[in-house]
């Protein structure tokens, strides 16, 4: 019988690289995508199924039709940009939607739940490296919401027996190196796909977001992890629950951070292209330095990234900004 797993925001950019991972290892993703910010023609390594996390009506024939044996719930809004200027939104839909979801779960007796948070739940922390037990006190509506799901599924966990692994991403790029998928946001608001765009003249020079970051030459630091190796950790996850290992969190960062200027650089070198840049004035709720600062991942799960080294990241994000895209 086909193992499902309900794979929330499975038309997007993490989520597709995610389906084609669980494909990989043998289960069969379904997407569950309202299309708001994903992609049909993203969804190819397992059936699609339209629907809003808000709609419990919809979830529960779903959760009916496949019974899925976990979620992975990567379905959200995540811009931090317009988590400052629409922080309703980000409530709505991010906190209200998965406290929908996390019920239609639970009814269909779906106990094992991964869920996309983020190191933007840990805020502005000056010198201190961000391990899973560091504060959360988030800058933005964004980080706010994730961690409120955080809370919401610890809760459904004492009261519901649900088991969930939380993983906290730090900065995710790159694209899957055969390009069937890759980053494709409309508006786009990251950093490497703008770098690349700005490269061949899809849009206009880059923005640096700010130069007077406590940083060494300014600009904010961040720590990238390859989506496939992102993605990877989450079958690893699967796997820790339905072993019976029961709840825990997890950071994905590599531990190494990069700044803006030195990923422009490494975007150069790799393109062999310079990058038309201007600079601007910060952007409002930007921490100065997001780094993990955890083996935990790699010591639990076994977690070995391959491909986050800067170059290969951006090597393979230029491989699909060359080869793919789901404009229609
Ligand atoms: N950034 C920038 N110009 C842009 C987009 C992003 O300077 O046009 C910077 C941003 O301020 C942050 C880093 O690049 O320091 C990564 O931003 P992104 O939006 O990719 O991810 P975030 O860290 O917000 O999750």
């Amino acid at each position: 019988a086909l193992t499902y797993i309900l794979v929330t925001g499975g038309a997007g950019y993490i989520g597709s690289h995610a389906c084609k991972a669980l494909r990989a290892a043998g289960f069969t993703p379904v997407t569950y995508d309202n299309l708001v910010t994903g992609w049909q023609d993203a969804v190819k390594f397992g059936p699609f199924e339209k629907g809003d996390l808000s709609d419990r009506a919809r979830l529960d024939e779903v959760f009916a039709k496949y019974q899925p044996a976990a979620v992975m719930h990567f379905a959200a809004l995540s811009q931090v940009g317009e988590a400052m200027s629409e922080p309703g939104r980000y409530w709505a839909n991010n906190v209200g939607g998965s406290l929908t979801l996390i019920e239609a779960a639970v009814a269909a007796g779906c106990l094992d739940f991964v869920f996309s948070s983020t190191c933007a739940t840990y805020g502005e922390h000056d010198n201190v490296v961000l391990d899973e037990s560091t504060p959360q006190v988030p800058l933005n509506a964004y980080g706010a919401s994730k961690r409120a799901v955080e809370d919401i599924l610890r809760d459904f966990g004492a009261s519901h027996g649900l088991r969930s692994v939380i993983f906290r991403y730090f900065n995710v790029a790159g694209a899957d190196p055969e390009a069937e998928v890759g980053e494709f946001h409309r508006p786009e608001t990251h950093l490497v796909p703008l770098v690349l765009d700005a490269i061949d003249g899809k849009r206009d020079a880059l923005t640096i977001f700010g130069t007077d970051y406590d940083t060494p030459d300014g600009t904010c630091v961040r720590d990238y992890v390859h989506v496939c190796d992102l993605v990877d950790a989450h079958v690893l996850g699967l796997k820790w629950l339905k072993d019976g290992k029961g709840s825990q969190v997890f950071n994905l960062g590599t531990g190494t951070g990069f700044s803006v200027r030195e990923v422009m650089d490494k975007a150069e070198a790799t393109t062999g292209k310079s990058v038309p840049h201007s600079i601007g004035p910060r952007r409002a709720g930007d921490c100065t330095k997001l780094v993990s600062g955890s083996v935990r991942a790699a010591t639990l799960l076994g977690w070995e990234p391959t491909r986050s080294d800067l170059e290969t990241m951006i090597a393979d994000a230029w491989g699909w900004h060359k080869a793919g895209a789901y404009e229609r």
